[in-house]
């Protein structure tokens, strides 16, 4: 498996996904039979998470070929990564909380042998090694494996869960701070409080098509207990009547700017922001760094095609704007983090349209974001 560097290539990933094996999604999805043979599911998240091609724009689509009702499980994980976004956007100190905590974990487990084995994909558990392998090589790994992963990591290694969001995070393509932090989260059980995701054997031998035999893992551990129950911030997503010729900033989670609500909006300049390992919390690995700048040419050349003054800046240099600016609200994480740790007050947020209608569903569950998904979805078509 290899992940493309261009919308044009995503885009043409997710029309063979949908010509050939969406039917097939909500029965195979589950397995992971290896990173030779992804088309069960989409492989999408790293485009989805750059923004590259976005939830709407997928939902669409598969709506074209397939009606809501043949659709609606894959629409439902589409929608998943919006619930965990708007999620977080209410509870932010869930991020703020999980840095600091990181922090300390960090310098106590330094030099802790079970922390190094399990990096190094060293530990007695055969599977886990070879995950540990696939998401440096890779990039990527599946749903169910990040979830076994997960688990493993914490109910059977009996490393923290913050180490191991760390450590997806520096790797994955799709790297996230909601889907990962929240993921992690909910596979120790402090995030639906007292349940927790435990693996079995049986369950990675069967929707691995048995490609891993005699697993030995702690199949009965007790959900982690949550230190602090998170109250809903009072947020709110309302875009400000726009000007012209103001610059607009757009980070690496709006990659197709020229797609968005925003498209016909005559901005002045598009900066579009990247973010080193200097100016981020958590270190990204060079694969990742690497594909990030592929897809930041790839937006700047796209806008340069069609004669949008655009420019690729590091983060750091917006400490030198003065002036008033708008910015495609970079959601909690990494960008939102330095604009805010380095107080740059002239920046304007603009909101996408899905998340402004969908946020307000992600104040409960995702059981009840879940009946709110016909309407979401008839509001876009
Ligand atoms: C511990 C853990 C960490 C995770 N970290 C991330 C992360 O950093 N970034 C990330 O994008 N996803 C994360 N996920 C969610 C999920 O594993 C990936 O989105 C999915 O594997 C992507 O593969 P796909 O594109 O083939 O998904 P498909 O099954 O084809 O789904 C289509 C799209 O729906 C969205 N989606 C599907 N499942 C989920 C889910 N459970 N949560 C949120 N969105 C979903 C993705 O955008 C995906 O591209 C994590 C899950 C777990 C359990």
């Amino acid at each position: 498996m290899k992940f493309k560097g261009s919308r044009a290539e995503a885009v043409e990933e997710l029309n063979q996904f949908i010509e050939n094996n969406l039917l097939e999604y909500s029965k195979l999805r589950n397995f992971d039979f290896g990173p030779q043979k992804r088309d069960n599911t989409s492989c999408l998240s790293p485009y989805v998470t750059h923004g590259l091609i976005d939830e709407v724009e997928i939902i669409n689509k598969s709506l074209k070929r397939f009606s809501f009702v043949k659709n609606e499980k894959f629409i439902q994980e589409v929608l998943w990564r919006v619930y965990w976004k708007g999620w977080l956007e209410l509870r932010p100190n869930v991020w703020t909380d999980y840095l600091r905590e990181l922090r300390d974990i960090k310098e106590n487990f330094k030099n802790n042998k079970d922390y190094l084995d399990a990096i190094e994909g060293k530990t007695n558990i055969e599977c886990f090694n070879e995950w540990v392998n696939e998401l440096q090589k890779f990039n990527y790994l599946h749903n169910h494996t990040r979830m076994w992963f997960a688990s493993i990591w914490i109910f059977t290694l009996n490393l923290p869960w913050q180490l191991g969001a760390e450590f997806f995070m520096k790797h994955l393509f799709d790297g996230d701070a909601a889907s990962n932090t929240l993921g992690w989260r909910w596979v120790a059980g402090v995030q639906t409080q007292g349940k927790n995701y435990l693996a079995t054997e049986w369950n990675i031998r069967k929707f691995t098509n048995n490609r891993f035999q005699n697993i030995k893992i702690n199949e009965e551990a007790a959900p982690k207990i949550a230190e602090k129950i998170y109250s809903i911030t009072e947020k709110s997503f309302t875009n400000p009547h726009l000007l012209e010729d103001k610059v607009l900033l757009v980070f690496d989670n709006n990659l197709s700017m020229e797609f968005t609500n925003f498209k016909g909006h005559n901005f002045k300049k598009i900066l579009i922001i990247s973010n080193t390992n200097e100016t981020r919390q958590v270190q990204l690995s060079e694969n990742v760094l690497n594909f990030k700048t592929l897809l930041i040419n790839d937006q700047s050349n796209r806008l340069k095609e069609k004669s949008i003054t655009a420019e690729v800046i590091k983060i750091d240099e917006l400490k030198n704007i003065k002036e008033p600016i708008y910015a495609l609200y970079p959601t909690v994480g990494e960008n939102l983090d330095y604009l805010r740790l380095n107080q740059l007050k002239n920046i304007e947020f603009i909101y996408r349209e899905i998340d402004q209608f969908s946020w307000q569903f992600c104040n409960k569950g995702f059981f009840n974001f879940k009946s709110h998904i016909p309407k979401i979805v008839t509001k876009f078509n």
